[in-house]
């Protein structure tokens, strides 16, 4: 059964070992939502597929999104009606091949007398969004009027109020999402690891034939042979073009994009809220997270390195200025930040200079004269898409190679991410609740890992300490700090508090206050000693300080 798949530090060492033992068909360099679905669909296919990361997976871009799977309304004013039609479909798939993380949600998209957006335009591009999902959106949108709006969400500001729309995209855990798709592509067979850098291309010949990996953790280095090597490396794909190609022109042009979150209370909102920024005019969303809200995002191009990203003062002033002017009783400030997180687009760079907006989302796939395929653009909610057209790309070249067959394309769209076997969520949430935990831990073990719920509880079931609460008062319990390390490859501090359980983004203090018991307790499974112990606290310590950044220039904004 799935959720007995052991996917931890273990599986990690055979799979390098078996990497660098025996040639593989395809290598993907990359474990973000893009190198996910390749991996995925290429194991899927029976192609001998390895994916390694120099980080965590989802450590980059892909757990730093606005956490939306949606058919891109703002495409509309772009008239990319084909990529609003493709994640319309991805959409409605993804809703249920994961029902735990991919979750429906109604968004409010308020109008104002003057806006950019004007209420007739609105309502005509409501129906062309129904029409591009087939009508088969989880629900129709409705115009909702002035006094219906407000009644849906009282704080939104009165003066000047048309009418708003009621309509409905989807949410996701962005870093789970990814997880999920990793964890899909082990159980298809494919060799997995985390903190596994490419530092160079081997290219005996000149045909690229593999990479030289480094364990970033160990420093040791092993030569990976592949017949196809695939560049899926977000934000870096045209820094990793040039370890194949020093000349290799940019393919990307990144923005970068901030999300602040809030408590739920200060806003007050029940929706999703679409608004217009009162600053530039830019779309941007007040979303729902929980006793959180948060706002995002961002799109500038101050782009800075992509191990160094995070929102800067700016960021975090221009989000809360634009809520304050929808949600005018919020009256939120720096200090009601209780968490920051920013990330760069991999964005296709357009032929001609655009705004940073109106950069095209789409992906394109590019083969250099030796071989190296590389991956540029797409999202998170079209990562399927994306894997498929790359693997049919992989699956041509292996064929023109040693003539094998093609394979079919694997049934990506029916095969469900692990623990989204269940469709009744509130069953399991009974089955959970039957098995004495309280409503909350049971609502959030669901939502964090559907069907493999019951794999945690089996841990309580062993030991009861388990059972406990991480903070007092949280639903999250420690049988998810084991279970992370045993069935989902945590290899450090970070990757329980930041990716697998999200106790850095939602709690005030960054979780900083259970940093020692849980090393602790990751010590002994991992087999820490003091001096890794301290390095893990410390480079957490790090991390919270860079997230927190932004409060330093916020003071020299506001006394320059
Ligand atoms: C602010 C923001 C909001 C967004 N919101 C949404 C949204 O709501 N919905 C949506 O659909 N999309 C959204 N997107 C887009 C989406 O998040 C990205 O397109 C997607 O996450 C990119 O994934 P990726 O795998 O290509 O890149 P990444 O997630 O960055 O993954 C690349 C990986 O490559 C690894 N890597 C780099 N170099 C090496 C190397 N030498 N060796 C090994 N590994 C290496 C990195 O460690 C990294 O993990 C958003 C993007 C941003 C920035």
């Amino acid at each position: 059964m799935a959720a007995e798949t052991p996917f931890s530090h273990r599986t990690r060492a055979r799979a390098l070992a078996s990497m660098a033992a025996e040639p593989v068909d395809l290598l993907v360099i990359g474990g973000g939502i893009t190198g996910a679905g390749i991996a995925r669909d290429a194991a899927l296919r029976g192609l001998r597929t390895a994916l390694v990361d120099k980080g965590d997976f989802a450590g980059a871009t892909s757990s730093r999104s606005s956490r939306l799977i949606h058919g891109g309304l703002r495409y509309l004013e772009q008239y990319d009606f084909h990529l609003v039609r493709e994640a319309s479909r991805e959409r409605r798939l993804l809703l249920d091949l994961a029902p735990h993380l991919v979750r429906p949600l109604a968004f409010l998209f308020p109008v104002y007398r003057g806006a950019r957006v004007a209420a007739w335009r609105l309502r005509a591009g409501m129906w062309l969004y129904d029409l591009l999902a087939a009508f088969r959106n989880v629900r129709l949108h409705r115009w909702l009027g002035r006094r219906a709006a407000l009644k849906a969400e009282p704080g939104l500001r009165e003066r000047g109020l048309v009418g708003a729309a009621l309509y409905y995209d989807a949410q996701t855990d962005d870093a789970r999402l990814v997880l999920a798709a990793i964890r899909g592509a082990a159980q298809a067979g494919a060799l997995v690891a985390n903190y596994t850098e490419v530092t160079s291309l081997v290219r005996p010949d000149g045909r690229v034939r593999g990479a030289m990996v480094r364990d970033t953790l160990t420093g040791e280095a092993r030569t990976v042979r592949a017949l196809i090597v695939v560049n899926a490396t977000g934000p870096w794909v045209d820094g990793l073009r040039r370890l194949d190609d020093p000349q290799a022109p940019p393919l990307l042009r990144l923005t970068k994009g901030a999300h602040v979150a809030v408590p739920r209370g200060r806003i007050g909102n029940t929706h999703a809220v679409t608004l217009t920024s009162p600053i530039d005019g830019r779309v941007m969303f007040v979303l729902p997270w929980g006793d959180l809200s948060y706002v995002g995002t961002t799109d500038t191009d101050d782009v800075p390195p992509p191990d160094d990203v995070r929102a800067s003062g700016s960021d975090v002033v221009y989000l809360l200025r634009s809520a304050n002017a929808f949600f005018p009783q919020a009256r939120l400030a720096p200090h009601d930040v209780i968490c920051t997180w920013a990330g760069l687009r991999p964005l296709l760079a357009p032929e001609r200079e655009l705004a940073a907006s109106a950069v095209p989302r789409e992906h394109r796939i590019v083969e250099s004269p030796s071989g190296l395929i590389t991956i540029a653009g797409g999202k998170l909610t079209t990562f399927r898409v994306m894997g498929r057209d790359m693997v049919d790309r992989v699956a041509r070249r292996l064929h023109e190679l040693d003539g094998r067959p093609i394979p079919r394309q694997p049934p990506t769209d029916r095969v469900p991410l692990p623990g989204g076997e269940a469709a009744d969520l509130d069953v399991l949430v009974e089955a959970a609740r039957a098995r004495e935990v309280p409503e909350t831990t049971a609502r959030h073990l669901v939502q964090a890992y559907g069907s493999e719920a019951a794999a945690v509880l089996n841990l309580v079931e062993r030991e009861r300490a388990l059972g406990k609460p991480i903070i007092p008062g949280r639903p999250e319990i420690w049988a998810e700090v084991t279970h992370s390390v045993e069935r989902e490859m945590a290899l450090r501090l970070a990757d329980v508090l930041m990716r697998r359980l999200h106790l850095f983004s939602e709690t005030r203090d960054q979780a900083v206050s259970a940093t020692t018991a849980v090393v602790e307790r990751l010590g002994k499974l991992l087999g820490w000693d003091a001096a890794r112990r301290s390095e893990e606290i410390a480079d957490y310590a790090k991390q919270v300080a860079q997230s927190r950044a932004y409060l330093t220039e916020v003071a020299r904004l506001s006394n320059p």
